[in-house]
């Protein structure tokens, strides 16, 4: 099915206050495609961002048989295929199903779970099964089908990557009790639940959401009423077990470039792969583990374990083929919405601008956005490139904070100077 409607839901950056469900949810899925200037456009949801190297390859060949052939990776370590023809929903659905991508037809859009994408592989604990377990709930669960498509799960090794992602319901491990902690929103208290209950926990306070929120309501737990939530946080938390004060991070730390224990991170500038790319991490994968984790600031972890010389040279031809091996590549946390022509609502080509504007690292992330919807802005403290009529706006975002604006006119050498400045 093709729906006609907006471009790729925003992400509003204003918090607090009361934002009822209007319209219906405009979030693309499979087997709802979102029409888009550059042709239908599907969001594959990937739980945990984890592939295995053959349903790397159907997403492939679902891209070159009925798309652009490229491979978008998202802010929730999903996959997005551009450029579909309007009629191919339904082979899309069948090639996806027999790749296991699809186990639930009435869930496709409500299996949005992200998980710190080196647990268990640079000595921090595993998320044991709480990443497969979760997404079984969440498909067996007549009530979860109606959670919206931008509700997110968050599964954190300890590290607080993801945690601080400003998921609706987070499951933290605890590390030295062997515990979980539940947070649920934004809520500085968390709950401790024994490990293994912490994925029905998680479905639960997913649950009570939707019955928080009412019919029409929220679409997501920092959406409700501020007494709501907080009636929400204090009776489903406390139902799970004793609370803990442990404030959320505000400042998510992808995994750098290069390695990580047994991993190989590799970065995607500006989230895009080609079939060449795709194909030779596929490759990699396969010749390692058999398994590909897609991250949240759209990069790909590689589990080993890898003899020390292959990395090295693994890393060599992923650096060849244009994706970003090492932390001082210019691209490092570089980032851009589709822009024009891909998206009728851009006023440029942002990508095209993102790119000439590289330069040296920066400490902070960059993201460029064609119009203030900011689709897929990076989260925590990050510079903000909004094109506006006047110009290009760029402000320093913290959390729920932004500092006062600069705007630069059409100046490609004042642009990228002002960015470079900014991220400094
Ligand atoms: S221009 Fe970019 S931010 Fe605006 S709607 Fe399109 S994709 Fe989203």
């Amino acid at each position: 099915m093709l729906a006609a409607m907006p471009d790729s839901a925003p992400s509003p950056l204003s918090a607090g206050g009361v934002s009822p469900r209007t319209g219906g949810d405009a979030c693309p899925g499979t087997l709802r495609l979102h029409r888009a200037d550059d042709g239908a456009l599907a969001r594959v949801r990937i739980p945990g961002g984890v592939l295995s190297a053959d349903q790397a390859d159907a997403l492939l060949t679902a891209a070159a048989r009925f798309g652009d052939g490229e491979l978008h990776l998202t802010s929730r370590g999903n996959v997005q295929l551009r450029g579909l023809g309007t009629e191919c929903g339904g082979e899309l659905a069948g090639l996806l199903t027999d790749a296991g991508l699809l186990p639930s037809a009435a869930h496709e859009r409500a299996r949005n779970i992200v998980a710190s994408p080196l647990a268990g592989l640079d000595g921090s604990g595993g998320l044991g099964v709480w990443l497969t377990e979760l997404d079984r709930l969440v498909c067996g669960s007549a009530a979860a089908a109606t959670l919206s498509g931008r509700f997110l799960f968050a599964l954190d090794d300890g590290r607080g990557d993801v945690d601080a992602l400003g998921a609706d319901v987070t499951l933290i491990a605890e590390g030295p009790s062997g515990a979980a902690l539940l947070r649920i929103g934004a809520a500085d208290e968390v709950f401790r639940v024994p490990a293994t209950d912490a994925p029905r926990a998680a479905l639960l306070a997913a649950e009570e959401f939707l019955r928080a929120a009412g019919d029409p309501g929220a679409w997501r737990v920092k959406d409700l009423p501020d007494d709501v939530r907080a009636e929400l946080v204090r009776t489903t938390g406390s139902a799970a077990g004793p609370t803990v004060h442990r404030p959320r991070p505000r400042t998510a730390t992808p995994p750098a470039p290069g390695t990580h224990g047994s991993a190989i991170t590799a970065e995607v500038p500006l989230g895009r792969l080609t079939p060449a790319q795709w194909r030779l991490l596929t490759e990699t994968a396969r010749r390692y583990g058999g398994e590909l984790r897609l991250t949240p600031w759209r990069g790909i972890v590689i589990p080993g374990p890898v003899p020390r010389p292959e990395v090295v040279e693994a890393l060599r031809t992923l650096s060849e083929s244009g994706l970003i091996t090492a932390p001082d590549s210019p691209w490092t946390g570089v980032g851009a919405c589709i822009g024009h022509p891909g998206c009728a609502k851009s006023l440029s080509d942002v990508r095209a601008e993102a790119g000439a504007a590289v330069g040296p690292p920066g400490r902070l992330p960059v993201y460029w956005s064609g119009c203030e919807r900011r689709c897929g802005h990076p989260h925590g403290e990050w510079i903000d490139v909004v094109v506006t009529p006047d110009g290009h706006r760029i402000s320093h975002v913290r959390g729920e904070r932004r500092d006062p604006p600069a705007t630069v006119g059409n100046d490609p050498a004042a642009l990228a100077a002002a960015v470079a400045a900014a991220r400094a």
